[in-house]
């Protein structure tokens, strides 16, 4: 099932796993919580790794397995490992390579699950942490001490749309001989692949564009052999394992995934575009707007600006809340990359248990709004947030 020589596309609508009797042409779901073996010599090589075959759900699944080699291929990685959820796949990739006494440093604009892991469980463990600038890599250094083991980050950062240079990361890492550890979820490997400039890890929400639905929870880590081999080790033993249901599912959304991309990011870059000139509008975030202050690394390092464009409406919380009531067409969720536009507000939810000083310094300020840019028609969401600014003044 190797695609590695076809365009990215071909790749992800080609790849698919060996046919079953029935020759059938699109995969199949493989509901069985575990697998046979014709006779017990068989099953002694199986579990002693002699002979290739699948045991158990919870290590893999053929389901799972086309999903893995897809995002492989994707991403530019030797290897994978699929999880329930993306915080499993966050959790995941620290917790395989971190013991007591590490040091973790990590970009201060990191999605608020990543945060709480960092500075309430990890310390449970005797791993601590430093944040770090995502646009100042010429500070990171003042951070690194002789027990830091790994370098995390997130780029363009959620909900804030901060991101963080990834040659320099990739240089960092090297010179300090740091795991490079980067949540990719933001910009999916159609867009940006870390591994490409030295990270080590590239850690995936499947939840977000890969499904892109909005139906099902899933996470991935991706990496080489030699270091997916302990993410495995730490999962089969942990349990995290993906559902082959929605292994499924998601392997079908990555069929898809370049196009849905391209009208997300098109229509966010509209979007954007359109909302600048509007005059309640104190601020518009998009990778790809010139306005943007990393919009020349943006360019750089990303093929499209991606589907999150975020707002800074006049009139702070309440002005946002009176904004998310009167939209009509738009969904008010926590979810992001569905085929249908979502409209948050992070400092009434997602971020509501954050100090104000530190929502600030993520750039989340009280009127910034969060719009998932869906693949509804572009005209209809610009008319319902521009009646929503209008009812919301
Ligand atoms: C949503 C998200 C996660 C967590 O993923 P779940 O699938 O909800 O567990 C992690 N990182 C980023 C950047 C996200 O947007």
């Amino acid at each position: 099932m190797s695609h590695k020589d076809h365009e990215f596309e071909t790749g992800a609508i080609r790849g698919q796993m060996d046919k079953t009797g029935f020759r059938e042409h699109s995969t199949p779901m493989f509901l069985t919580s575990s697998f046979t073996f014709p006779s017990a010599e068989v099953m002694r090589d199986t579990f002693s790794g002699d002979a290739e075959g699948i045991i158990y759900s919870r290590y893999n699944n053929p389901n799972t397995d086309e999903l893995i080699a897809k995002m492989c291929a994707m991403e530019g990685a030797e290897a994978g490992f699929a999880t329930a959820s993306g915080m499993a796949a966050v959790f995941a990739s620290m917790m395989a390579f971190l013991k007591s006494g590490d040091h973790v440093i990590a970009s201060r604009a990191v999605f608020g699950s990543t945060h709480q892991i960092l500075t309430q469980l990890l310390p449970r463990w005797g791993i601590t942490h430093s944040y770090v600038e995502p646009t100042q890599p010429e500070t990171w250094s003042e951070a690194v001490q002789s027990n830091t083991k790994m370098f995390v980050l997130e780029t363009p950062s959620n909900p804030g749309l901060t991101l963080v240079d990834l040659q320099a990361a990739g240089d960092f890492a090297r010179v300090h001989d740091l795991i490079l550890n980067v949540d990719n979820c933001f910009a999916t490997p159609y867009l940006q692949q870390p591994l490409q400039y030295g990270a080590h890890l590239a850690v995936h929400s499947t939840t977000k564009w890969t499904d892109g639905q909005g139906r099902v929870l899933g996470g991935m880590v991706l990496g080489s052999q030699e270091l997916i081999d302990e993410v495995i080790f730490f999962c089969r033993h942990t349990g995290p394992a993906l559902s082959p249901f929605n292994a499924w599912l998601m392997s079908k959304s990555l069929e898809t995934l370049g196009v849905r991309m391209d009208r997300h990011c098109a229509n966010a870059l509209q979007m954007a575009e359109e909302l600048q000139q509007h005059p309640e509008i104190i601020q518009v975030s998009y990778p790809f707007l010139p306005s943007h202050p990393q919009y020349k690394l943006a360019k750089r390092q990303m093929k499209m600006g991606g589907g999150i464009v975020t707002i800074e409406v006049e009139g702070g919380v309440e002005r946002a809340m009176r904004f998310l009531n009167a939209v009509q067409v738009c969904s008010l969720s926590s979810n992001l990359g569905d085929t249908r536009t979502i409209v948050t507000h992070p400092a009434s939810t997602t971020h509501s248990k954050l100090k104000a000083e530190e929502r600030l310094a993520v750039g989340i300020r009280p009127g910034l709004i969060r719009i998932s840019v869906g693949l509804e028609n572009i005209k209809d969401i610009l008319a319902d947030v521009n009646q929503a600014l209008e009812k919301s003044r």
